[in-house]
């Protein structure tokens, strides 16, 4: 009988550039017991860009950002959704898939932006700025959802703003997307004040210093960031775009600012490419890990639910954004 190392092998070829050949024994085992649990339970696997790469590349069937998970949530005919990914992505992948069971392997996986707002500050701002559209980043509970016009992503911020024709909107929470987003629009932008406290740790000063050690290094940053990042980035993004622009233009040297996953993951694809990682971490996305997600199947938790009548207006909102 082949040891797990032996039968994974083919596996951890898809890996082997960001994973130590002496790691993978305290992967495969959980990694084959998933792969079988998903086949029993008729389960498919979501996973953000920022899991790990033995989650992203060994368990996952569809990766990618927010945007991209929440579409493919949308239509999913598995029984069974796992979020490999943080509480409000489970979210809305119930709201635009309900007959579905979703599970969170751990509902510790917050967001500091999520948690930076709640549905009352939104019923408050509405009371400050009357008639004016509120267009809600994703990263959000589906309570603040419910509140809001429209929901966006970072991959769509702009054309969801734009989408609604008129001069002023409130965007929240993330005070630097929306500042990011205000300065390539001539719709007028009032920002809440909330921070993803991964992204707002990265300074210019860190990008000089990697323009310096690493010359001709080319910059992406997250529109997460703050602008004054933005703005000595060579290009900036969201994940998806992020990985699209290393895919298309293949620079002999990146540096990602964002979570630090994204670049173990997006190395795996573009073996020419020299990637420079700082590290910031994201500690709600790390809080999913193989050992949660097998555990999530066999014992079928945490089950995301949301009340009706939270999910009727919350999914509107996502499902508005979609149309865009
Ligand atoms: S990286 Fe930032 S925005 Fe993403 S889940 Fe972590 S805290 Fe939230």
């Amino acid at each position: 009988m082949l040891n797990v190392s032996t039968r994974t092998a083919a596996l951890y070829d898809r890996v082997r550039r960001v994973i130590p050949p002496i790691e993978w024994p305290t992967f495969a085992d959980d990694i084959e017991a998933i792969l079988d649990l998903k086949r029993q339970r008729n389960a498919v696997i979501l996973a953000h860009n920022y899991q790990t790469p033995e989650i992203f590349h060994c368990v996952a069937d569809i990766v990618g950002d927010s945007l991209a998970l929440a579409r493919k949530a949308m239509t999913a005919e598995a029984d069974v959704i796992v979020l490999a990914g943080v509480h409000f992505m489970a979210e809305t992948a119930k709201l635009l898939n309900p007959q579905k069971t979703v599970l969170i392997p751990d509902l510790r996986a917050g967001c500091s932006l999520a948690d930076s707002i709640t549905a009352e500050d939104i019923r408050l701002l509405r009371q400050r700025y009357p008639g004016v559209s509120v267009v809600t980043y994703v990263n959000t509970s589906a309570d603040v959802k419910a509140e809001s016009d429209i929901c966006c992503t970072s991959g769509n911020a702009k054309a969801v703003v734009e989408s609604l024709g008129v001069p002023r909107v409130i965007m929240l929470p993330d005070e630097y997307l929306a500042q990011n987003i205000a300065a390539q629009t001539d719709v007028q932008i009032i920002a809440w004040k909330g921070r993803c406290e991964v992204h707002e740790r990265f300074t210019p000063a860190d990008i000089r210093q990697l323009r310096e050690d690493h010359p001709g290094v080319t910059v992406l940053a997250h529109p997460e960031c703050p602008p004054e990042v933005v703005a000595e980035a060579d290009f900036s993004g969201s994940t998806a775009a992020m990985s699209d622009y290393v895919g298309r233009q293949k620079p002999p040297r990146v540096v990602l600012m964002t979570e630090c996953s994204m670049s173990d993951n997006v190395a795996v694809e573009h073996p020419e490419v020299e990637f420079i990682r700082p590290c910031n971490l994201c500690p709600h996305m790390k809080r999913i890990t193989l050992a949660n997600i097998r555990e999530a199947l066999e014992q079928n938790r945490h089950v995301v639910t949301i009340a009706p009548e939270i999910a009727g207006r919350a999914r509107l909102a996502v499902e508005r954004m979609l149309a865009v």
